[in-house]
């Protein structure tokens, strides 16, 4: 365990109604209060267990204080990401195609991992969240055996290496990880796995459930929840047949986050019609797996009907703007959930773009273009899903500046290029990750002007990684070698 962790290490995560003492404070030059503006001079103190447990306003620094400079936020909760996308950034983006298309070059991207390539691609890629103000992630993970599909055994840390690669990285990048194991039998409806599908496949969903609860386990042995949690997803409707969900519906533990794609394109709903003769969402709430613990990744191409299934579940709707523009999966229907009542969250999923400004950005433009009118989502409100709607989709507590919330910010310079002459309120609109000065997860400071507290720059750590993968894939016996040569034209 690394020293920046100590706040959400190794101290047992205290029961609802516990009060410890403070240990460490966050003093910030500002503080965005939300509907309370922005305040001068706010301390925060934070007690063991990285929670707030008091914010005083107008008061000094005092030694050993972590500093935020800027305007300091709620850090942002990332409920969606699969961490090995990043390696594909910059290398699909000129070749036209279609979301089906990037997922083949994606597949040639999985085939060459290893759980060494993965925990080092991983740490610098929470490392890159972390320093621009994800202070969570909900790691959406369905590569866990051999390319060929057989599980990874006692010399390669055990079954479990992949997730315990993922949870490594997340401790040493310091950012909160909810482990989403992910179900993932079948190529479609009625299709078998492709070859490029089979590390991801249990082969049943009982075996899946079998090896989740051994997962679950194993993560809980070895870190406390605040730091690394396990929750479950069914990769979409796709790839887990209906008599698999009505398995999953009737076993999986209740107190569990579930996570599942739906209708991020409309070849998923007609499939899906087609097979069952039910949306995505009817199917899934035909089978009872539509309520609060359901996080509804994309829900693009939904039906006015969906919509209200989905809000009067108490759903969370993840919504993830810049990839569904990347991926030309279309424009969702964010106002209209907001105005079901839909409680809404905002993942980086892909990582063409990992950064929480733009993706709160990219919501309300979306509206906007959708709607051809301005002003949907004020600031309040793109915080809120930035920070709370994401902390919801992985079970977790929000961040904010109140005594009981996680104590993780991010602050931003208000004078920097793109910043200077905003009115703080409006920051939401013009700040960058790249002016992100501070970043805090509970308490402890673990980045700061773009920099990583203890890994250093995410960019030399993300070349590095990357460069590794691509050796990997290029070896003459790789697992991976199409990857390379797809990456270069070399059919
Ligand atoms: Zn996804």
């Amino acid at each position: 365990m690394t020293g920046n962790m100590d706040a959400v290490g190794p101290v047992p995560a205290p029961g609802p109604d516990a009060v410890l003492p403070a240990v460490r404070a966050v003093w910030c030059e500002h503080a965005w209060l939300g509907a309370g503006g922005v305040a001068d001079a706010v301390r925060v103190e934070v007690d063991g267990a990285g929670t707030v447990v008091g914010v005083l306003p107008g008061v000094p620094a005092q030694d050993g204080d972590v500093v935020l400079s800027g305007v300091a936020f709620p850090g942002a909760a990332n409920a969606h990401s699969h961490a090995f996308h990043r390696a594909l950034r910059g290398r699909t983006h000129d070749r036209g195609g279609t979301f089906w298309t990037w997922r083949e070059t994606m597949y040639r991207a999985a085939g060459a991992l290893t759980p060494a390539l993965y925990e080092e691609l991983a740490t610098a890629v929470y490392a890159e969240m972390v320093a621009v103000g994800w202070t969570s992630v909900a790691e959406f993970h369905y590569v866990h055996h051999r390319p060929d599909g057989t599980p990874y055994g006692q010399g390669d840390s055990g079954p479990h290496a992949m997730e315990l690669a993922l949870a490594r990285a997340a401790v040493r990048a310091g950012i909160r990880l909810t482990l989403l194991d992910t179900c993932y039998l079948a190529g479609g409806f009625g299709t078998p796995l492709e070859d490029g599908q089979r590390r991801f496949s249990d082969g049943t969903a009982a075996r899946w459930l079998d090896r989740l609860a051994s997962l679950r386990t194993t993560i809980s042995a070895l870190y406390p929840a605040q730091q690394v949690s396990v929750g479950a997803a069914i990769h979409s409707v796709r790839a887990v047949p209906e008599d698999q969900l009505a398995v999953i519906a009737q076993h999986l533990p209740p107190d569990v986050p579930l996570h599942v794609h739906l209708s991020e394109q409309p070849a998923e709903n007609e499939d899906c019609l087609r097979a069952t003769g039910r949306t995505p969402t009817a199917l899934l709430d035909s089978h009872g797996l539509v309520g609060d613990r359901l996080s509804a990744v994309h829900a693009t191409h939904v039906s006015g009907r969906d919509i209200a299934v989905l809000a009067d579940a108490g759903a969370v709707v993840v919504l993830c703007p810049t990839t569904e523009a990347d991926l030309a999966d279309g424009l969702g229907p964010a106002g209209d959930f907001r105005a079901a009542g839909a409680r809404l969250a905002l993942g980086t999923d892909q990582h063409a773009v990992v950064d929480p400004w733009l993706e709160m950005r990219a919501l309300e433009h979306g509206e906007r273009l959708r709607t051809g009118r301005r002003g949907h989502f004020g600031p309040e409100e793109l915080h809120g899903i930035a920070a709370l709607g994401g902390a919801a989709a992985q079970g977790r507590r929000g961040a904010g500046f109140r005594p009981g919330c996680a104590a993780d910010f991010m602050a931003v310079d208000p004078r920097s290029t793109r910043t200077a002459g905003s009115s703080r309120a409006q920051l939401a609109y013009t700040a960058t990750g790249q002016d992100v000065t501070g970043v805090v997860v509970g308490g402890v400071l673990v980045a700061r002007d773009g920099v990583h507290a203890t890994l250093g720059r995410p960019a030399d750590l993300l070349s590095a990684a990357i460069a590794r993968l691509d050796e990997a894939a290029d070896a003459p016996t790789g697992p991976g070698r199409a990857t390379a040569n797809h990456r270069r034209g070399r059919h």
